[in-house]
This record gives structure tokens, sequence and C-alpha cells, in this order.
């Protein structure tokens, strides 16, 4: 690295630490950082910082928001919970404007070759919102093995409940990830999604 003069080098450092960013782009973006305004440079800097600082947890169903609790949770439908991986797989099913339930995003899936157990994702947390007025759990994990497994497994839990859980339909690509599965595809596994 020390071709590069060291701010730059640090900044190059920077870029690469983010996901699918080669020491080739990292260059590129650091070289458009260089050549921002000052009032440029400090509102990218500063919309960091403030991610930092203002996005957390929703308390209910774990997506990001910037209050205790989050819009969904406060104006939607109840009855029906999404259950999904990651923050950005609320974002792939809103994308949709089908969808009118509410979410509960597990942060992780049960991988215990990754060494990730129950315990280790938000199940617990799902399992105490379940009360009379939920009528369906969506288990919308990815059509992966881990995805499968936990939405197996979470079934399981589920089902002496009386909660009717479903899985979505296998419109989606085998091994596939809810984030890059096309919104038809997406729109089409939701509707014709298949108890469990
Ligand atoms: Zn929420």
């Amino acid at each position: 690295m020390d071709v590069f003069i060291e701010p730059i080098g640090k900044l190059i450092n920077e870029f690469s630490k983010l996901p699918g960013v080669g020491k080739k782009t990292a260059q590129r973006y650091a070289y458009k950082i260089i050549g921002m305004t000052d009032a440029e440079a400090r509102e990218f800097a500063e919309s960091i910082l403030e991610c930092k600082r203002k996005v957390r947890y929703c308390k209910i169903c774990g997506n990001f928001t910037e209050e205790e609790v989050c819009n969904v949770c406060k104006t939607r439908e109840k009855s029906i919970i999404c259950v999904v991986k990651e923050p950005k797989d609320v974002v792939a099913m809103e994308k949709l404007h089908e969808y009118k339930g509410v979410y509960h995003v597990l942060h992780g899936v049960i991988s215990p070759m990754d060494g990730v157990g129950p315990n280790d994702i938000r199940i617990k947390e799902l399992l105490a919102r379940i009360d009379g007025s939920v009528q369906e759990v969506i288990m919308a994990t990815d059509a992966d093995v881990e995805g499968e497994a936990t939405a197996m497994y979470i079934a399981k839990l589920l089902n002496p409940l009386g909660v009717k859980v479903t899985r979505l339909a296998h419109g989606m690509p085998v091994g596939g990830e809810l984030e890059y599965t096309d919104e038809v595809t997406l729109f089409r596994a939701l509707t014709e999604r298949k108890r469990i």
C-alpha cells in the first residue's frame, strides 16, 4: 500500500472493508472523495456518523428505525408476521407494495457450520409476539439450506401454538437470496405461499 501517501492509503483501506469493494474500486472511491469540495466531503462523512448515531433496531420487529418502535410496527396489520433474515429483506418485500402485515427480523439464520444456533438469532422474540391476534406467520427466509432449515425449525415451534405457518412458494430460485429475487418472482412466491 506504500505507493499511496498515507491519508490516501488509509481511505482506500477503509473503502476496501465494504462488501464487494476490491482494491481497485476502493482506490477509485478514494480519488472521488479527494475530488469533492470540502462541503461535499463533510456531508458524506456526516451521513456515515448520522447513521451510527440515529439508526437502531425496532424493539418489536428488529428492523432499522430511528425511534423505539418502527413505523411498520406502529401502523400495520398485526395479524400477519413475515419472518426474514435481515433488514435488507424487509426492503425487498416492501418494494412489492403488496404485503400489508408486519415483520420479524431474525438477524441471521440457524447455521451449525458457522456456530449459529437457535439462541443466537431472534427466535425467542418471535415466540413472545405470538398471541391470539396473530393468524399467520410467513417464513420468508432465503431458499438455501440454512433458510429452509430455519423455516422448518420455527414452524415446528409455532404449529403447536395454533398459528398458521406458511413458506414462500418455490418460485424463488433454489439457493436464492430474497434480496436478489426479482419482484415478479417474489410476488408469486408470496401469493402462492404454502402451509408448512
Ligand atoms: Zn418494528
